[in-house]
């Protein structure tokens, strides 16, 4: 690749000016211990094998013709999985594509966007691809989010709930609080880590649970993390149907049939496969209980996550030091190099032996 010279003189000026999202890293080598991109460690449903081979195995109608652009089957059984009508529930080629068709939904309007600070850094640039004002509002000092500081004019909020990279979850009560004082903006509530969060006492936290309440909230989740799916590339987004009508004609107006035949079939078939989610779920919260205790017998400072990851300070702060001596033993998390989290690393909760085998390697750097 590198030995090509890019010459950008038949580029847009658009194209010239794009800062793209920089994905985590996919190394592929023997016996790395991947923490670094928050994929589930646990394979996914086997129901979603079969529903695949069995797709491929339809000669007549098979791959031979193009998928459901609708998504049809997919979203009624989301429908009945999350309590919505099909109506409320748009699909997309993962989470990421979703969110891009939300932001040249809504976004581009008078007023700016408001997000945190602190979050998902594929938000700013969506931004800029779309030519959308973004204003970061600053997480507070503990990293949490004060909804009073969102009380300006926008066109909309979008906020990561789990927070990444902090893990940090906002209560449902402050979730209806920003849609009701924004009545004429689009708040997006991004959950692709919501499956593993929990209320203190037991109560819902996916504000799916409120879209019926409000008609300006839209709330978007994905197959990639707890449903063990990031490589079949399927996302979603529940909300008033009018807001999904808006997505569905901006998605006709780029690509009709982002969902290919695998991917509806795969996702589907997982669905039907709820005792096995709840398994992996309560899996990775255990993993990542015990996580955050090694960490904090190490001197780690750990936020309190709700995420597959956890967002943890060593005590002297040297963070991007030590995944430079983690990666040398074939551990990868990740660091940013960015302000105010610059001492902090985000790391994936994985399998029990990878778990112990992160904390040997900390612990050996401390010897
Ligand atoms: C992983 C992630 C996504 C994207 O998920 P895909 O469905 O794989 O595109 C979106 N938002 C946040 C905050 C994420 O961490």
């Amino acid at each position: 690749m590198s030995e090509y010279k890019i010459d950008t003189r038949l580029w847009s000026t658009k194209a010239r000016n794009l800062m793209p999202y920089t994905p985590g890293e996919q190394p592929r080598h023997d016996n790395l211990c991947k923490l670094n991109t928050n994929e589930n460690p646990f394979p996914p449903s086997v129901k979603v094998a079969e529903a695949i081979a069995a797709e491929l195995a339809e000669q007549a109608t098979g791959l031979r013709l193009y998928p459901m652009p609708e998504s049809n089957n997919l979203k009624q059984s989301l429908a009945e999985t999350y309590q919505v009508q099909p109506e409320q529930v748009f699909v997309g080629n993962g989470s990421d594509e979703v969110l891009a068709l939300v932001f040249a939904c809504f976004f581009l309007k008078e007023r700016p966007l408001l997000a945190p600070d602190i979050s998902y850094s594929f938000y700013p640039v969506y931004a800029e691809t779309f030519g959308i004002e973004m204003v970061q509002i600053p997480l507070s000092e503990d990293f949490s989010i004060d909804t009073d500081d969102y009380r300006r004019p926008c066109s909309g909020v979008i906020i990561a709930n789990p927070n990444a990279p902090t893990g940090l979850l906002l209560s449902l009560d402050a979730v209806s609080k920003l849609a009701s004082e924004h009545p004429n903006a689009v708040i997006v509530i991004d959950e692709a880590y919501i499956d593993f969060a929990r209320a203190d006492n037991g109560a819902q936290v996916s504000a799916v649970s409120l879209i019926n309440d409000f008609d300006n909230l839209l709330v978007t989740q994905t197959f990639s993390k707890s449903r063990s799916l990031a490589g079949l590339r399927v996302g979603m987004a529940f909300g008033n149907v009018s807001l999904i009508a808006a997505l569905t004609r901006m998605k006709n107006s780029f690509n009709s049939y982002p969902l290919d035949k695998l991917a509806q079939a795969g996702a589907t078939a997982c669905l039907q496969d709820t005792e096995y989610f709840e398994q992996v779920c309560a899996k990775i919260i255990e993993l990542r209980e015990a996580m955050t205790k090694g960490l904090v017998g190490l001197g780690f400072e750990v936020l309190p996550s709700h995420a597959n990851f956890v967002f943890a300070r060593p005590k002297d702060g040297n963070a991007a030091e030590i995944a430079a001596n983690l990666r040398e033993k074939g551990i990868i998390v990740r660091h940013f190099n960015a302000p105010r989290i610059n001492e902090y690393l985000r790391i994936t909760v994985g399998t029990e032996a990878q778990t112990q085998r992160l904390i040997s390697a900390l612990q050996e750097m401390q010897e």
